[in-house]
């Protein structure tokens, strides 16, 4: 398979470092508030790349690390007057109820810079060994005219960027691009002690000591958003190289920026959804299927034009799984199999995501068989169970196990049985309860996990009704 790597700026066949292994770390979430959408394409999309990797046969290991001490989290923590810790703890636990609704498969591991310290400090360290790094006053920057081979990941040239640079006044770095390795200690923020004084570690080292402890100092595939590839990026490599003297990361891969009105999608901007939002409007396969109709490296205009016609989309394909299984319960072991190879559909899956993960192309093969399964079908012969099963097995692991977008039937006994309908209006009455006494967060808890399983809760003056 190819991948295109940012770093050659080309599509380069993919040749683990130590097949059948590969190893992927993925800059994950600060985590200070909710993840908007546009964060969720990028987890998204890493979640396809895993998964597809694992179809493959590769044994992964995926790592996403948590940035969980940032100048974001102490604002917040200095705001609600309580500790960094506490932000962090809880939208840590806000990420992870998030990703799970998204269908995004757990990481194999979730290093926490708050639980790497030890690592950080040795990396900077050898830095300050090896004479790239310097320490004024606490403050330990690295100076970049020390890697020769700085820019090299986003084509960048010192020199360009030292004359577009703003000079700060009071600056204790060397030279304005320098960056910080370790903060001295400023009142109210969370510090460690180190050779250089108390104080915390600057982002950037932080991915370098995360991703070497856990993948080692040579490994497969590092992705980001595409707004990491400078400086973030660019930094990680001179830090890790500088003490490793060895290639750093074999692919670089980059995620395009989910847009509104053709513009990044942000905090700052204020033009964002969080993803727990538009999952309360759209089920997580209409959401992973919009994604995947993009190629992950795109830019993609975000709109609910998009997500509804994604809705439809997930649509045909829901009924298309429903009709399917409803055959297979009526059909022979022994019947007929149309003419019909389902390998080819195999084939052209897996050339579509061999290409640099194309998975427009893999869903468009997706539609095709079931144009193509349909046409069978108004035939209208009894086929024997195994043309069904093919076709439900094809779906499971490419559709389902790669691309996550079949949703799981409901089945109109399930949904209307008596005993449900009687567990619900018990949590309505627990939830009213825990609202008279004013256990809010509670009571919010109950409403969102029934809107998860496919129920809204809508209060009237008369009380609470249900609505499926
Ligand atoms: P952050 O919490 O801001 O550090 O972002 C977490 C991840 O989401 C990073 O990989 C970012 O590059 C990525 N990201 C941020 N904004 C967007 C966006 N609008 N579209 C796609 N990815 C994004
Ligand atoms: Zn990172």
């Amino acid at each position: 398979m190819e991948i295109y790597n940012t770093l050659t700026k080309k599509k380069e066949e993919f040749k683990p470092v130590n097949p059948p292994n590969v190893g992927i770390y993925v800059c994950g979430p600060t985590v200070y508030d909710f993840f908007h959408i546009g964060n969720a394409r990028s987890f998204v999309m890493a979640d396809i790349m895993q998964r597809y990797l694992r179809y493959k046969g590769y044994k992964v290991k995926f790592v996403m690390n948590l940035t969980d001490v940032d100048d974001k989290i102490i604002k917040k923590a200095n705001e609600e007057d309580v500790e960094a810790s506490v932000i962090a703890e809880r939208f840590t636990n806000a990420f992870f109820e998030d990703i799970e609704k998204l269908k995004i498969k757990k990481a194999d591991v979730y290093p926490k810079a708050t639980g790497h310290i030890k690592e950080i400090l040795e990396l900077i360290k050898k830095l300050e060994i090896n004479g790239i790094a310097y320490n004024t006053g606490g403050d330990v920057f690295y100076d970049v005219h020390k890697f020769k081979e700085y820019g090299k990941l986003s084509g960048k040239k010192l020199d360009d960027l030292e004359a577009g640079a703003r000079v700060e006044v009071n600056d204790k770095k060397h030279n304005p691009l320098d960056f910080a390795l370790w903060k001295s200690a400023k009142e109210g923020e969370p510090h460690w002690s180190s050779p250089w004084g108390e104080g915390r570690p600057g982002w950037h080292i932080e991915c370098s000591a995360m991703s070497m402890k856990h993948l080692g100092e040579t490994f497969d595939i590092h992705a980001g958003g595409h707004d990491l590839i400078f400086p973030h990026h660019e930094n990680e490599i001179a830090q890790s190289e500088g003490v490793s003297h060895k290639p750093f990361v074999k692919y670089w891969v980059h995620f395009g920026f989910l847009n509104i009105k053709n513009e990044k999608m942000s905090k700052s901007l204020g033009n964002f959804f969080t993803a727990r939002d538009v999952i309360k409007r759209f089920s997580a396969e209409t959401i992973r299927l919009l994604f995947s109709q993009a190629h992950y490296a795109s830019p993609l205009n975000f709109s609910d034009e998009l997500l509804t016609s994604a809705q439809k989309g997930l649509e045909k394909i829901t009924n298309f799984v429903q009709t399917i299984n409803n055959k297979l319960d009526k059909a022979e072991p022994d019947g007929n199999y149309p003419e019909f190879i389902i390998q080819t559909y195999y084939d052209k899956f897996e050339q579509a995501m061999d290409d640099d993960f194309n998975s427009p192309k893999a869903v468009a093969v997706i539609f095709d068989l079931i144009k193509n399964v349909n046409k069978i079908l108004s035939e209208d012969e009894q086929w024997g169970s195994n043309f069904y099963e093919d076709i439900l097995d094809f779906l499971n692991s490419t559709a389902e196990a790669v691309l996550g977008i079949i949703q799981e039937p409901v089945s109109a006994s399930e949904s209307t049985n008596e005993t449900v309908d009687k567990l619900l209006d018990l949590l309505v009455q627990i939830r009213t309860k825990a609202k008279k006494e004013k256990l809010y967060e509670f009571a919010d808890q109950i409403r969102e996990k029934l809107s998860e399983l496919g129920f809204t809760l809508v209060d009237t003056k008369d009380g609470t009704e249900i609505k499926k």
